[in-house]
């Protein structure tokens, strides 16, 4: 093997999708991916359901960075379809009995999310709703948005409310679903991801580039992987072909020097010696209608109750049109991740404990010069696809530039 392949790549997300083209690319080398799934994409994989739906089998992928670098990078693989994610909160009214009978349609509400100030004046009505705007801009002038555990700190008892209208009504019971723990409880940067707007601006996403493959994740990756010196074998798990011997990485039981670049859990590859790592994973459940659409947004957002946390449609994602009047739909129910057969870990949950756990692995990992820990999981972060693509990028430029200092 050791003189077939000079490099070694684990999985064929965006972590390794990248870093196997660059090395082959760019480095002039040959590289194996293994990829433990029957197709390439990692998370991001989409393909048509029974109904010739375009759907994204592992939840939701909205295409949005700031990086330059990264949106040129996926440029060669892919032309772009224009698209804005919108998303917005459906919840029950706090008083039903306001609204004139007539006017009642099932009791419930919705309002654009992140919570702007659009937001405030459907909560709070028109008039009310724009004083405390006024308020709000005032408090924090210098800034375009704040969070919500940031807007629970402040002391000024209007604004307090505000912050605890949104707390109630946007985060509290969906980061209980999600995580099974309140906002505080969890790592600030998570709640931070979806701020509360000083602005009308009503995109989920204020990122430069944003938008989704035209074709769709798959062919992109495709195109990717499709180099003369890459070889993708799909359905076969890293751990079956990848061992440890003294400081060196075996394939197939003969030690293998070349850069390896794993982008699975780093705690199943260490056979969890130190304990496993937490993880949250979800169940998508999937259902189609007979009709053009089923919601008005790409998203929406089941903020107060339900058992699941939101609902994609992917026609608004992708832009498909279909002659038939017909439409998929995704529920996502959020539970922890118990590591049983068939489950697949999606979210990190990062805390300074399990920061700690992840420590012990990647001192694991350091012991074998030529392992590199790429991704999501292999890094055990909260990244989207722009921050893996560029982290893929970075480590290439890394490995290629220690080559040729070498050669
Ligand atoms: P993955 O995509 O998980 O790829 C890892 C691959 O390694 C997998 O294919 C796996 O099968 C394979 N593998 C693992 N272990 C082994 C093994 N032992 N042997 C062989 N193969 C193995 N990001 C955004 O930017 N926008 C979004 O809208 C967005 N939505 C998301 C929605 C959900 C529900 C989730 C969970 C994530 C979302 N993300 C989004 C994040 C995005 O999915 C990740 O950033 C990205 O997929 C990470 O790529 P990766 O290569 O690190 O990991
Ligand atoms: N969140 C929330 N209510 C919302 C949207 C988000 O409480 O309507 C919180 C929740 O804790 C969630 C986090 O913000 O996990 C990040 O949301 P995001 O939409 O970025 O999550 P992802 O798309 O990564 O699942």
């Amino acid at each position: 093997m050791e003189k077939s392949f000079d490099c070694l790549v684990i999985g064929a997300g965006y972590a390794g999708g990248v870093a196997a083209r660059e090395l082959a690319e760019r480095g002039g080398l040959r590289v194996l991916v293994l990829e433990r799934r029957d197709h390439i994409g990692g998370n991001a994989y989409d393909c048509l359901d029974e109904h010739g739906i375009l759907i994204h089998k592992y939840g939701p992928h909205i295409f949005h960075t700031s990086s330059k670098r990264v949106f040129d990078y996926l440029s060669r693989f892919t032309r772009w379809r224009r698209y804005q994610h919108r998303v917005i909160a459906n919840l029950p009214r706090d008083n039903p009995e306001v609204v004139p009978a007539h006017k009642r349609t099932d009791g419930r509400f919705c309002f654009p999310v992140p919570f702007n100030l659009d937001s405030l004046e459907a909560a709070f009505g028109k008039a009310e709703g724009s004083r405390l705007g006024e308020k709000l801009l005032a408090a924090y002038p210098a800034q375009s948005q704040v969070t919500i555990l940031e807007l629970r700190q402040n002391p000024d008892p209007e604004v307090a409310a505000i912050a605890e209208y949104v707390y109630e009504h946007v985060f509290v019971h969906y980061t209980m679903k999600q995580w099974g723990q309140t906002p505080e409880e969890i790592d600030p940067a998570t709640t931070a991801r979806v701020p509360v707007r000083l602005s009308r601006d009503d995109r989920y996403f204020q990122d430069p580039w944003q938008g989704m493959p035209l074709e769709g994740y798959t062919p992109m990756f495709q195109r990717m992987l499709d180099h003369p010196s890459i070889t993708v074998e799909l359905g076969v798990d890293a751990r079956d072909r990848v061992s440890f011997g003294e400081g060196q990485v075996l394939l197939d039981g003969v030690p293998f020097s070349g850069p390896v670049i794993f982008t699975g859990q780093a705690d199943e590859l260490f056979g969890f010696q130190d304990g496993r790592l937490p993880y949250r994973t979800l169940d998508f459940r999937l259902e189609t209608y007979d009709r053009q659409f089923y919601q008005s947004h790409g998203t929406v957002n089941y903020t107060v109750d339900e058992d699941f946390t939101r609902i994609t449609e992917f026609k608004h994602l992708t832009g498909q049109r279909l002659q038939d009047p017909v439409t998929s739909i995704m529920k996502e129910y959020s539970r922890a991740y118990t590591g049983a057969e068939g489950e697949t870990p999606y979210y990190a949950i990062i805390s300074p404990e399990n920061n700690a756990l992840y420590a012990k692995y990647q001192a694991r990992a350091e012991a074998y010069p030529n392992l590199h820990l790429l991704g999501r999981l292999a890094e055990y972060k909260y990244y989207n696809m722009d921050a893996i693509v560029l982290r893929a990028l970075e480590l290439c430029d890394r490995l290629l530039e220690d080559k040729e200092g070498n050669s």
